[in-house]
């Protein structure tokens, strides 16, 4: 019989062929023919998930394209290896490569690698050949697509509507990527609503408003992030909904994105909607588990790290609204694994998970005196007191910190357990104590303490 390895490989170009990418990542990266005996197959797969999803959906295929290649195969059967554990990498050089990989514990470890092209401000890592497709997404990134291949043409505006951390963003810039990479001449602007803002609002007090009509104008691709922000911006609106009509005129492409769908933004001007409802709308949800699946092993490809099978399996069971905390927990899991030599088992995954995502304890804001007092070993009675002391009048800002911050009292009921103080001088209190925090290192250190004081006591 040939070789089983070039059997295989036969098999996975035609299989290639009829299934989407990202699936066939998914389920047929690590697999291998282990052996071949009296007409059976022993097809090795990495986990009890892949073999039930290959049974059901591509055994037939599979089984037939075996056969056609060799009479003598009969069926399949298929063998659990996980590809890889932690405890096999003992490769040095692969250690240094891995520990590279890891930036630090940080939710979003990959923001730290970013490298933003100077013009355009795209990141080149959001690419749409690795945004996963599933079916959250699919109509969105099809037409993200169609955007690339005719630009200004067929759907203008898009528009991409969707919660926090699905994966606009990584969209929206995949375009203006993947249309750069055709052609280098192509003028790309990506901008968020909130920088667009402070464009119109400079480009006002220095009048350079031509100046930045000009820039916008000429585009050949107008990405604008997060349009929400843009309500209640007069001006910014007006100049947007100029820069808009400009560019649909001349057969320019613009694409929006937005955390709602164009009728349900609220303050943007009537005119506005009107037009991004004149493109294509269309929005990603949260992603199913075969989905999150797969984006893990498009980050773990990416950020060159390796979880057995199993363990990918629990984070995705455990994190379904986010992407942007599956590819975090991944990161935790995955430093917990190997640094602090956890044993990587179900009840120790979820205890990992779980102390990033467990509901915050709820605190009173006796609590939050108190602990400030102690923190500082002053006396309550002298702290909510009227007494101009620095050391009281410092305690007394950190308490109104807390309050506010942490606890989103309002101002009034602050003021009002603190000496019943009235709402303007909370606020201008917040205020100085929220600049101070950006100049002193040593403020910061103190809210940090007296947080970890606060959350873990019980
Ligand atoms: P949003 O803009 O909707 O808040 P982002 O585009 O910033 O979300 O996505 C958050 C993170 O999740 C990014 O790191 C992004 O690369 C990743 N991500 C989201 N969707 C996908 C996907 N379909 N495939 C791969 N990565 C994704
Ligand atoms: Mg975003």
């Amino acid at each position: 019989m040939e070789d089983l390895e070039k059997l295989w490989q036969k098999v996975l170009s035609l299989l290639e062929l009829e299934i989407p990418k990202a699936s066939f990542h998914t389920w047929f990266k690590e697999s291998k023919i282990e052996k071949f005996q009296d007409g059976i197959v022993f097809l090795r797969v990495n986990s009890n998930f892949a073999k039930e999803w290959i049974e059901n959906k591509y055994q037939k295929s599979i089984l037939c394209y075996l056969k056609n290649f060799n009479d003598q195969i009969k069926s399949i059967k298929y063998v659990i290896k996980p590809a890889l554990t932690i405890e096999k990498e003992a490769n040095p050089k692969t250690k240094i490569k891995l520990a590279k990989a890891i930036v630090n514990e940080d939710l979003q470890p990959s923001l730290q690698k970013i490298n933003l092209l100077p013009k355009t401000k795209l990141n080149p890592r959001y690419k749409l050949s690795n945004f996963i497709v599933g079916p959250c997404n699919e109509l969105a990134y099809a037409a993200a697509l169609a955007v690339t291949e005719k630009p200004g043409r067929k759907y203008n505006p898009l528009f991409v509507y969707g919660r926090v951390g699905l994966g606009k963003t990584h969209l929206i810039q995949g375009i203006g990527n993947a249309l750069l990479e055709k052609d280098k001449s192509k003028k790309i602007i990506y901008t968020t609503s909130e920088e667009f803002t402070n464009e119109v609002v400079n480009a006002i007090h220095y009048r350079t408003t031509l100046e930045l009509r000009k820039k916008y104008r000429n585009v050949d691709l107008l990405i604008i992030d997060d349009i929400q922000f843009i309500g209640g911006k007069e001006r910014t609106e007006e100049e947007f909904f100029h820069t808009f009509n400009a560019l649909y005129e001349n057969n320019k492409q613009i694409v929006i994105s937005s955390d709602k769908p164009p009728f349900s933004l609220v303050g943007i001007e009537k005119r506005l909607k009107s037009r991004f409802e004149g493109g294509m709308i269309v929005d990603i949800s949260q992603p199913d588990f075969e989905t999150r699946i797969a984006i893990l092993h498009q980050k773990m490809k990416e950020n060159n790290i390796f979880l057995p099978e199993e363990v990918v399996e629990v984070i995705a069971k455990n994190i379904s609204d986010n992407i942007r905390h599956l590819e975090g927990s991944l990161n935790l899991v995955y430093n917990n694994l190997k640094y602090k030599k956890i044993p990587p088992t179900k009840k120790n995954i979820e205890e990992i998970l779980n102390s990033i995502f467990k509901p915050r304890k709820v605190i009173k804001p006796q609590e939050v005196i108190n602990t400030i007092c102690q923190y500082f070993n002053l006396e309550t009675s002298k702290v909510v007191s009227q007494s101009r002391k620095k050391e009281f009048v410092h305690a007394r800002q950190m308490i109104i910190y807390f309050l506010r911050e942490e606890l989103e009292m309002p101002y009034l009921s602050i003021g009002s357990i603190l000496g019943n103080r009235d709402h303007t001088t909370i606020m201008y209190s917040l205020e100085k104590i929220n600049k101070e925090i950006e100049n002193n290192p040593l403020l910061e250190k103190e809210i940090n303490e007296i947080k970890e004081i606060l959350y873990q006591s019980e």
